[in-house]
């Protein structure tokens, strides 16, 4: 093991999980890890629009984005609840987890759905950090969240898939070197069910490029390394397939709980930040005589953004324990994705109001966490589609959609 390197195995109760005392083991390592990144590295990266290569270096060195990959290939073989208090950490240290977070879960396809060949190629440079697999291509401009309408095509012809289309909000596809991709290998006016007739590929994007592949960054209103992705009759090899042909769709659901356990994390992370920030705030500043903190005006939101966030952390874990279990957990890690997201922006509202004036200004790191916690009532899900799912497939209410 590198000096770098983490042994997550200290005090483990088994092979996939870890006592409180490992996990307050891993939750200090990454602090200690996440302390050399301080505001000034986040508000340069953010300024200039930059990766943070540095700080992704470091989370891979110290082993922290292969918990997930199984140890037979290399990686710790940890539960998702580990997973989930490294993400939390790392934002609530005021760092971001968006460059990075997909190494740990995208691989998760390949494993639940690749080839013995497939997992044994891939892996073990995977749970190294030697191949990063840190793109996902499912959303399409035009699709949007109806996924089974994507256009993007895939069509056999003898040793290759020619791929066409255009994928949006690719994120990281820059830095990654394979990408996830979700197409179209048979027409939906083809197939008896729209879910039907979609493939996954593990597509290797260095040889892509300039072959057919074109990326190009889209500019946003915070630092996230996001891009739009074309294919113009780009070839693959066949054995890109994973799984099935034809049943990519559901290949692509059983990551999507995983994901959306491990942003929770992240907003949980986000939202105690926004409130350690507010309280020390609240305390230190005076106006009309006596500390703001003083005024229930300005303590009652800073305690009931602490109170969402100590309901929607209860739920995360929650999700993270049934996905652990193997007890699905769709209805837990959506409503945690929602109560979360809303708990983060709850908390950042309330940390930019307590600031008043200096809320806004930068060297103070909330404007920019501001802008950051407010993707995830967006992406990877919007809450609508959220209750949605919640309302039909939980409450049995008659489908929306
Ligand atoms: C920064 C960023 C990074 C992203 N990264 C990735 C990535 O790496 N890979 C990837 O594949 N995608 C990525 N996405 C895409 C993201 O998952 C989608 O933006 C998100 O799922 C919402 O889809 P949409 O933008 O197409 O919105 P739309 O589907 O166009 O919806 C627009 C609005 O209408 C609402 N709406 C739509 N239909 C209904 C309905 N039936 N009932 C009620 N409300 C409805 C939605 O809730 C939403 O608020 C990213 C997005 C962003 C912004």
């Amino acid at each position: 093991m590198s000096d770098a390197k983490i042994d997550l195995h200290t005090a483990s109760l088994d092979a996939a999980h870890l006592d409180e005392n490992g996990l307050e083991q891993v939750r200090a390592s990454v602090r200690a890890l996440c302390v050399r990144f301080p505001g000034e590295y986040w508000r340069r990266m953010d300024r200039e629009r930059t990766y943070p290569t540095e700080f992704v270096a470091a989370m891979t060195e110290a082993g922290l984005l292969g918990v997930l990959v199984p140890e037979a290939y290399g990686g710790s073989g940890l539960g998702l609840s580990v997973a989930a208090n490294i993400l939390e950490e790392v934002h609530a240290s005021g760092a971001n987890a968006a460059a990075l977070h997909a190494q740990m879960y995208t691989m998760g396809t390949v494993l639940r759905h690749g080839s013995a060949a497939q997992k044994q190629q891939w892996l073990p440079k995977i749970a190294s950090g030697e191949i990063r697999l840190q793109a996902f291509g499912v959303t399409e401009p035009t699709a949007g969240t109806d996924t089974t309408s994507i256009t993007t095509s895939a069509v056999r012809k003898g040793d290759v898939y020619v791929i066409n289309g255009q994928k949006v909000w690719t994120s990281r596809a820059e830095h990654s070197d394979l990408m996830v991709l979700l197409a179209r290998t048979t027409p939906k006016d083809q197939v008896a069910r729209k879910t039907e007739g979609l493939s996954v590929f593990l597509l290797d994007m260095r040889q892509a490029r300039g072959h057919g592949l074109t990326i190009k960054p889209i500019r946003t209103m915070f630092n996230h390394a996001t891009t739009e992705v074309f294919f113009d009759n780009l070839e693959i090899p066949a054995d890109s397939l994973i799984g099935e042909a034809g049943k990519g769709f559901r290949y692509i659901l059983d990551g999507m709980n995983a994901e959306r356990i491990l942003i929770a994390a992240e907003c949980i992370g986000d939202a105690r930040w926004f409130t350690d920030k507010a309280v020390a705030y609240a305390k230190g500043r005076e106006v009309f005589g006596r500390p703001i903190g003083q005024n229930q005006g300005v303590a009652f939101p800073i305690a009931r953004a602490y109170a969402q966030m100590k309901a929607a952390k209860l739920m995360t874990y929650e999700a993270a324990r049934l996905y652990e279990a193997g007890q699905g957990a769709g209805e837990e890690a959506n409503t945690a994705k929602l109560l979360a997201s809303e708990a983060s922006w709850a908390a950042a509202d309330t940390c930019l109001q307590t600031h008043g004036g200096f809320g806004f200004a930068e060297e103070y790191d909330i404007e920019r966490k501001f802008r950051e916690t407010r993707l995830y009532q967006v992406a990877p899900i919007s809450t609508n589609l959220i209750l949605a799912y919640l309302s039909e497939h939980v409450l049995g209410l008659p489908r929306s959609y």
